[in-house]
């Protein structure tokens, strides 16, 4: 029976394995539409594996294997029917470190569009353009596009490459420690970004910085590491979490005793 909600994102029962050793066991998770869910927790628990399942780039990893089930609005990602290329265009992901193409401003964004699609010159010019004004960007960059994009600053290039996922219009953002590698300034950027996105987009955030988490997240799902095997401890709305956590794992960890 259908639910009145369905969650956008449904996580089953999500055990990943990299050659033999597990690295997640078992998890549950579900995103509601337009929530900014973050992932924290220490080192080495599989934020990073959870949010690379969400879009399949763990099918990249060799000897990675991934059991269980995700379903995006009903729809089963890990079936090898799907089609890997649409999902990273509905389900965009942002690495840690900026990662532009090896080509100019613009064409870190023409490219992609051109890729899934858009075949007008004009409408790929045009969808470039927005997009570096809605990441703030244009004023910094409209006199130079055709300068190589590497040439911009970390947080120039971490606005540069969430535009890049912006632009094909994702209906899920999975980012992973989007403003570790920046200055305090260039992440309080990206972060502000990031929560203006709340509501418009579904965004799954890990990060281990909790004041950030605190700042920017409606849901907090909590990960530990038990002999080197992740698993999720707790995962509720942020007010709980950071108020009143049910776990004694996550109060240690709030507290900064553990972790
Ligand atoms: P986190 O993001 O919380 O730091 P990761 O998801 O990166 O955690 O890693 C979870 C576990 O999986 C760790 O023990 C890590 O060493 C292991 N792991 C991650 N990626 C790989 C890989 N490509 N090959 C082998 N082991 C990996």
């Amino acid at each position: 029976m259908e639910t009145p909600n369905p969650p956008r994102l449904e996580v089953n029962g999500l055990t990943v394995r990299y050659g033999g050793q597990t690295a997640i066991r078992a998890v549950n998770l579900h995103v509601q539409r337009g929530e900014v869910l973050a992932i924290v927790g220490p080192s080495g628990c599989g934020k990073s594996t959870v949010l690379g399942c969400l879009n399949r780039m763990t099918d990249l990893v060799e000897g990675a294997d991934v059991q269980g089930s995700i379903r995006l609005d009903g729809q089963e990602i890990l079936a090898p029917s799907i089609d890997v290329q649409r999902l990273r265009r509905r389900v965009g992901l942002i690495a840690q470190r900026p990662n532009p193409f090896p080509f100019s401003i613009l064409r870190n964004l023409t490219f992609p569009l051109r890729h899934h699609g858009v075949t007008r010159r004009s409408e790929r010019h045009s969808i470039a353009c927005d997009t570096l004004q809605r990441v703030g960007l244009w004023h910094e960059v409209k006199d130079r596009l055709h300068q190589p994009a590497h040439l911009l600053s970390g947080g120039q290039q971490q606005r540069l490459c969430l535009a890049r996922a912006l632009a094909l219009q994702p209906e899920v953002l999975l980012l992973d420690e989007p403003c570790s590698a920046l200055d305090p300034i260039a992440s309080g950027v990206v972060e502000d970004l990031v929560a203006s996105l709340r509501g418009e987009l579904t965004v799954v955030i890990v990060t281990h910085n909790l004041a950030q988490a605190r700042r920017i997240a409606d849901a907090v799902a909590v990960f530990w590491s038990d002999d080197g095997c992740g698993r999720l401890v707790e995962h509720g709305r942020a007010a709980q979490i950071f108020q009143a956590p049910s776990h004694a794992i996550t109060q240690a960890y709030i507290a900064g005793v553990r972790g």
